[in-house]
């Protein structure tokens, strides 16, 4: 399989970029800091999602500066909501690298040197602020590409996909305005070259497009599911409703969301005679988490504790609003104070 000579087919999707394209703050106002916050943020996360929180960044640490000289606290806290809290960790990290830095990053080789900075964000970040003539190549981009050439490979996975597509995208790119090619493959992936139902009437590439020409567009690409993998984890809800305080603890799970509270997990078995008085279940990745949140019975809650690594803190319900808490649990856990529920 390789690439095929082509016309350029860059000119009518740069055009269609510049009548269609949404209008987004990095976009509209384009800094070096802003392309890198902005990569960071929409990691693993969609553009509406994230816009508020992108704002409220801006606002508290409008530069690499003022970023490096922040509290590691104060940067987790202004991510909360947005999950993955190793990208706020690595950016913040990656400001501080910068700003050391005596001979700042310009090539996708240079920024691969960066915390939290992989082959995508390279390329991104060097095409859209440097001119660099590198192909961004995410699931989008797959997409895209293998509908535009139609190709009918069953790849085992979502990274053998982007290794075999990326010489097909980057026959693609123009010499001239990579970093809004880059935007433009990206926006047709997100706007028109939907998974589903792929809106190709109004595709700038729709006359060159194999896929659309021979009907089989929706089919592609052909990428193996990854097995979903189910985990239950049980917590606890301990509230002392007349001091007024809930019992959280920082880093409940072992090896992940250090510096964010959550409710503290049971260990298990969980006694026999406990019944849930919640149950959540949420996806991250290829995890199909579900949590069964028990009420800790008469202040036995320390006897039942996973994880004993951090020390579980009562946290008075006024102060809830300063503490990082994960997006899902902070509203979990005003349900249950708005409904009365727990004691300790
Ligand atoms: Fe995708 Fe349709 Fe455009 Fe082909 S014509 S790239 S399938 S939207």
């Amino acid at each position: 399989m390789s690439p095929q000579p082509t016309r350029s087919l860059s000119e009518p999707l740069l055009q269609w970029y510049d009548q269609h394209r949404r209008m987004l703050p990095w976009r509209e106002r384009p800094t070096l800091y802003r392309t890198v916050v902005s990569e960071f943020m929409l990691q693993q996360t969609q553009v509406k999602s994230m816009l508020p929180y992108f704002d409220r960044w801006m606002a508290v640490f409008p530069d690499f500066e003022t970023l490096s000289h922040a509290d590691e606290g104060a940067v987790v806290k202004l991510w909360e909501g947005l999950g993955y809290y190793r990208r706020a960790r690595s950016l913040w990290k990656l400001a501080q690298q910068w700003v050391a830095a005596d001979t700042k990053p310009t090539t996708s080789r240079e920024w691969l040197e960066f915390p939290g900075v992989g082959p995508y964000m390279a390329a991104a970040i060097a095409s859209i602020d440097f001119g660099e003539r590198t192909v961004v190549v995410d699931g989008n981009v797959v997409r895209v590409v293998a509908r535009l050439r139609q190709i009918e490979t069953a790849f085992p996975n979502a990274g053998a996909a982007v290794k075999a597509i990326r010489p097909f995208a980057q026959e693609l790119i123009p010499a001239d305005r990579p970093g809004d090619f880059n935007q433009a493959l990206m926006e047709l992936g997100a706007t028109v070259c939907r998974p589903k139902s792929p809106t190709c009437l109004l595709c700038p590439w729709l006359a060159d497009c194999m896929g659309a020409r021979n009907g089989v567009a929706e089919a592609l690409p052909r990428i193996q599911r990854v097995n979903i993998e189910k985990i239950t984890i049980p917590r606890l809800l301990a509230i002392d409703p007349v001091a007024g305080r809930i019992l959280l603890q920082e880093g409940a799970l072992e090896g992940r969301l250090d510096g964010i509270y959550e409710l503290p997990v049971c260990a298990e078995p969980v006694p026999a005679d406990w019944k849930p008085i919640a149950t959540i279940r949420r996806g991250i990745s290829n995890q199909q988490i579900t949590e069964p949140v028990y009420e800790s019975p008469a202040k036995q809650w320390r006897l039942h504790l996973a994880h004993k690594k951090t020390e579980p803190e009562w946290i008075p319900f006024q102060n809830l609003e300063q503490v990082p808490l994960s997006g899902p649990h902070r509203k979990w856990i005003s349900g249950f104070l708005a409904s009365g529920g727990g004691s300790c």
